[in-house]
């Protein structure tokens, strides 16, 4: 292997050199949404920063196996698809749908796999069978939990005593539970949530945790490559995954644990309460998915991001002034890539570097073939039409939103000719529309 990918591992809490299990055959899982509602900044970061990763690995190696699960099953959805007076399933595909949608507008590759926690509740129910097999589940009141005690590793990840992560924590209390850091493998089901399926503990549904553990395990193995994810899932979630996996296979789960910083919004901590939560549909009326892209890949990933319309500001110029230098000018597509946008990246995925590298050299003006086309390749930027790019961008949304009024005009008179021409019309400058039963939504291409 000519290249060495450096990347730091949250489990050693030091930057190791990657050396895979297999180099044939390199895994990664990465823990996907919860699909109850539209997906916010939050969770476009880690889909972003695994995406550069996962991009990064497939030109390092011939086989990457992506595995990101999509949670379809949770008190979050149910009580969403009750308020909505729909079916969980309608609410689960819909949100999931949207997830692609929002994830496809910021460039970011389909997985390789992505397995539905609904979709394996056997298997789910043999792993918490094995878990209890070997001594570390137990049954109480109706209830399946993991008992913490049994596994001298826990809290290992996180590099913190257990009290010290119980007290700052939500941790369920819970008279069932022999030590208060146990968890959850299996709750029957209440009428909080009547919905479940059959078990040999009675009728019920899965804990959050334990998907993970049996979705990673099926689709990679007992052990393997990269486990990823938002820092915020370091504990307990990644925690108990760890705990779940050695039990029933007596293994380390993964070698490399790779966390992404929070992601704030304007300085604040995101959250829906505080009215600083953005989804990123939101953002996609007033910037297009390559600018919010390259905004969350203006910060080293391990570091906070803070999300604000300065940084999307930023990030726009910056693109306008690399596609100007583009404007009139034919690219050929071509393999080789730039050694220092690529070197960058292998110094644990030093986006903002690669950043800078890139401006540098359109400002000397080097081998813009070889330039763009490791800025696709690797970091998913600049894979639009220079001349489309200033023609789309400078829409102003209140233009949009205009046009979108006069068709629904148009639609209501019945004149379908002008509801098209109209429809065509925003197509042309890179808006596209979507009617629901909830209006007209509109996106950038
Ligand atoms: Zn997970």
């Amino acid at each position: 292997m000519q290249y060495k990918l450096k990347i730091y591992n949250t489990l050693s809490n030091k930057i190791e050199e990657f050396i895979p299990i297999n180099a044939n055959c390199v895994g990664m899982y990465v823990c996907g949404p919860t699909v109850y509602d539209r997906a916010h900044i939050g969770n476009a970061r880690p889909a972003v920063v695994f995406d550069v990763l996962y991009r990064l690995l497939q030109y390092l190696y011939n086989n990457v196996k992506y595995v990101r699960n999509i949670t379809d099953v949770d008190d979050k959805i149910y009580k969403a698809a009750k308020s909505k007076n729909i079916s969980i399933s309608e609410l689960t595909e819909k949100t999931t749908k949207m997830y692609h949608g929002d994830t496809e507008a910021l460039n970011v590759l389909p997985v390789t796999i992505e397995p539905k926690a609904t979709e394996h509740i056997n298997d789910i129910i043999e792993f918490i069978q094995r878990i209890i097999d070997n001594g570390s589940g137990y049954i109480s009141n109706n209830h399946v939990y993991f008992d913490i005690s049994t596994f001298n590793n826990y809290c290992k990840l996180s590099n913190k005593t257990l009290e010290d992560l119980i007290n700052g924590a939500r941790i369920e209390v819970s008279q069932n539970k022999r030590h208060p850091g146990d968890f959850v493998l299996w709750k029957p089901i209440d009428t909080e949530f009547p919905i479940g399926w059959d078990s040999p503990w009675g009728k019920g549904r899965p804990g959050w945790h334990i998907e993970c553990s049996t979705m990673s395990y099926k689709y990679l193995g007992s052990k393997f490559d990269i486990h990823g994810g938002g820092c915020d899932l370091i504990f307990p979630h990644h925690e108990n995954e760890i705990a779940q996996s050695y039990a029933a296979n007596k293994q380390l789960m993964a070698n490399y644990w790779i966390h992404n910083g929070h992601v704030m919004i304007n300085c604040t901590k995101m959250s829906k309460s505080l009215g600083n939560f953005c989804t990123v549909r939101e953002i996609l009326n007033k910037f297009n998915g390559e600018t919010i892209r390259l905004a969350l890949l203006m910060t080293h990933y391990r570091s906070p991001l803070n999300f604000c319309s300065d940084l999307l500001q930023q990030a726009k110029n910056i693109l306008d002034k690399w596609y100007k230098v583009l404007l009139d000018k034919e690219i050929q597509d071509t393999k080789q890539v730039d050694t220092d946008i690529l070197n960058s990246l292998l110094d644990d995925l030093n986006t903002p570097q690669a950043i800078y590298n890139i401006s540098s050299m359109i400002k000397n003006n080097s081998n813009l073939n070889i330039l763009v086309n490791t800025c696709r390749r690797f970091l998913g930027i600049l894979t639009k039409n220079p001349n489309n790019w200033f023609h789309c961008s400078n829409i102003n949304e209140d233009w949009v939103l205009e046009q979108i009024s006069l068709r629904n005009i148009a639609k209501k008179n019945k004149d379908y000719k002008e509801a098209d021409r109209i429809r065509s019309l925003l197509l042309e400058k890179c808006i596209e529309l979507e009617d629901t039963p909830s209006g007209t939504q509109w996106k950038r291409k």
